[in-house]
């Protein structure tokens, strides 16, 4: 398979010997499972040995693996990519027919659900319990069965930078484990921010590795922050209203309710991600918007149906593990008796998508809609703080309650655009050319120079956050004017069509009003700054000259003169006013360099 490096010969060892006996002999296996979970061996996890108190560090997670990887033909574990630690990336592959190739299980009608821990290793819940599915997919009969029809894709740990910067208590609230890893990584970005903008190697080679495996379904694992209530654990789907509506229907019409269903048949409860609507859960809550900078919003645009599971911080670390265990095993259960449907869903909405003409942009919370869901909180009040005596809020464990509260689901788009039929990236855009490639965008390449009719927007007008936002001082409520020129293209430059089953991932970054696009994040700031300027003493009498011959212009200048003292009173201003609309003013500043390629006409192009 393309760039992929086992780690591991396949060695079959007489455990595996013996398992693979079990296997086929119900009783056997029935025995061996006892043994497993009654007396120490050597695939019992840390987690297990502590009673639940440990998390596994990066390198045991490895090893681990790697073991699991030497005694079962259906495990391979592959290094890929670089980390900012300098440590590569690992996947770990559980496929029954021992097809380890993406290509060949896609065509096999298999359907892949990708698990992604550690991205915060200090919620390392899914560390812990991918491990122990893992095992138990290859020890357990009836596990083994929910492999008939899906291949499961494991990142063991994805923050390795974090995960090795281990200490006892940067999650002050959090119950457990004794040792776990920091939010930041290597160099302190926060990887759950940075699906997009891809700052880090961990999300370049994230993206390469999503789409190889173009996951049908993807976990991201974490644990809570927030409020206190009785569940366990916690779910966010990828909000369903940005979804493709194909997929979006079988999520909140079948795997959803599902997938809450079989947890309520255990004791790991699940509620929708709590974001209280006011300050308490009882005030409603609201459904989280996951862009595309995190994980789940990311694969949404590639009608992968993703989700984040959030365990509930102030359960006990071993009730947080078992419940994300439970998650994801029934999450695989699910994908495999849907196999089938989900399959075609999703390349139905990839047509889909390659043909739909206009996209939402910006999505904003509908606080007119809700409905109401059962929801078991802790009874919540206030009383004054021994610290500083003034009022704190807390919840009484001791006051459950079972009541129905409003759950703000829809949101709507505030912003749409249609897409043109190409966009025509300059070749010096390379750090947006780049992000493109990652993603598997199709680009082709102009064969001469040539000038070609396209719309091109100017950013009319913007806002920055003051603070440093991972890395960037990310810009937002950009408005735009278009313009249609004649723009001088290179040879090489990129032409982008956007007939792509990929085309929400090309319009929400390319478009510079997406709240996530590569405009906000900062990779166009250079064409913010005015190059040239004039000097008042000598464009003074330019501008003269410049208001008699044209009457228009002089129009304009008058009323501004006649509306606004400031201006009338400030002579700068007034030059400014006249040599910004006129030749002499540059025409690159503030024109975003990607073209919007209107009418299909046949463009010059490199063959493939
Ligand atoms: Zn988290």
């Amino acid at each position: 398979m393309r760039c992929f490096y086992p780690i591991n010969l396949i060695l079959l060892s007489m455990i595996n010997l013996l398992i693979l006996l079990m296997l086929n002999f119900p009783l056997g296996s029935h025995l061996h499972e006892k043994s497993i979970h009654n007396k120490p061996n050597q695939w019992v996890i840390p987690f297990e040995a502590s009673n639940g108190l440990e998390s596994a560090t990066y390198q045991q997670a490895i090893d681990y693996y790697n073991r699991l990887s030497k005694a079962f033909n259906e495990i391979h574990i592959y290094s890929y990519g670089k980390t900012d630690i300098g440590k590569p990336l690992h996947l770990v592959i559980i496929s029954k027919d021992q097809d380890f190739d993406p290509e060949s299980i896609k065509k096999a009608n298999k359907r892949v659900l990708f698990i992604n821990n550690g991205i915060h290793p200090g919620e390392p819940c899914g560390i812990d319990a991918s491990m122990m599915l893992a095992r138990d997919l290859m020890m357990k009969p009836a596990l083994h069965k929910l492999l008939d029809h899906v291949v499961v894709a494991i990142i063991p740990v994805y923050n390795i930078g974090g995960a090795l910067n281990r200490s006892c208590c940067s999650r002050a609230n959090q119950i457990g484990p004794k040792r776990y890893g920091f939010r930041g990584n290597a160099r302190n970005f926060d990887l759950d921010r940075d699906f997009v903008k891809e700052n880090t190697l961990n999300a370049q080679s994230f993206a390469e590795l999503f789409h190889m495996w173009n996951p049908d379904v993807l976990v991201d694992t974490h644990t809570s922050d927030g409020a206190d209530y009785q569940y366990p654990m916690t779910l966010i789907a990828t909000q369903k209203d940005k979804l493709q509506p194909m997929v979006s229907k079988y999520l909140e019409k079948v795997m959803k309710p599902d997938l809450y269903k079989m947890m309520d048949h255990t004791k790991y409860i699940m509620t929708p991600y709590v974001e209280s609507y006011k300050t308490t859960p009882d005030s409603g809550i609201v459904s989280f918007l996951d862009t595309p900078i995190y994980s789940s919003g990311y694969a949404a645009m590639f009608n992968t149906i993703s989700f984040i599971s959030e365990a509930h911080m102030l359960h006990p670390f071993k009730d947080r593990v078992w419940g994300t265990y439970t998650e994801l095993k029934s999450l695989l259960s699910i994908t495999n008796r849907d196999y089938k449907e989900i399959g075609k869903i999703r390349a139905e909405a990839d047509s889909a998508v390659a043909h739909q003409q206009n996209f939402a942009t910006n999505w904003s919370l509908d606080t007119t809609k809700y409905k109401r869901i059962t929801f078991k909180g802790y009874r919540a009040g206030y009383k004054n703080s021994k610290v500083t005596g003034q009022q704190r809020l807390y919840y009484d464990e001791s006051k459950p309650y079972t009541k129905k509260i409003k759950y703000y689901n829809t949101y709507k788009a505030t912003g749409m655009v249609q897409k043109p039929v190409a966009y025509l990236i300059p070749q010096g855009w390379r750090r947006v050319i780049k992000r493109l490639a990652l993603n598997r965008v199709k680009m082709q390449r102009l064969s001469r120079d040539t000038s070609i009719r396209v719309q091109m927007y100017y950013i009319d007008d913007f806002k920055t956050m003051k603070r440093a936002y991972e890395a960037h001082y990310v810009h937002h409520d950009t408005k735009l004017r278009r313009d249609t020129v004649n723009y001088q293209y290179y040879k090489g430059d990129y032409v982008v069509y956007t007939n792509q089953k990929d085309n929400r991932y090309i319009i929400e970054t390319l478009e510079p009003k997406s709240i996530v696009s590569f405009f906000n994040w900062n990779f166009f700031d250079s064409i913010l700054m005015q190059k040239e300027y004039f000097s008042s003493y000598v464009f003074d009498d330019t501008a003269y000259k410049l208001l008699q011959e044209h009457p228009k212009l002089k129009k304009a200048f008058e009323d501004k003169r006649q509306s606004d003292p400031n201006f009338a009173s400030n002579h700068r201003a007034q030059l400014d006013f006249i040599y910004k609309r006129s030749p002499y003013f540059e025409r690159t500043y503030k024109r975003y360099p990607i073209g919007r390629l209107i009418h299909n006409i046949k463009l010059p192009l490199m063959s493939e």
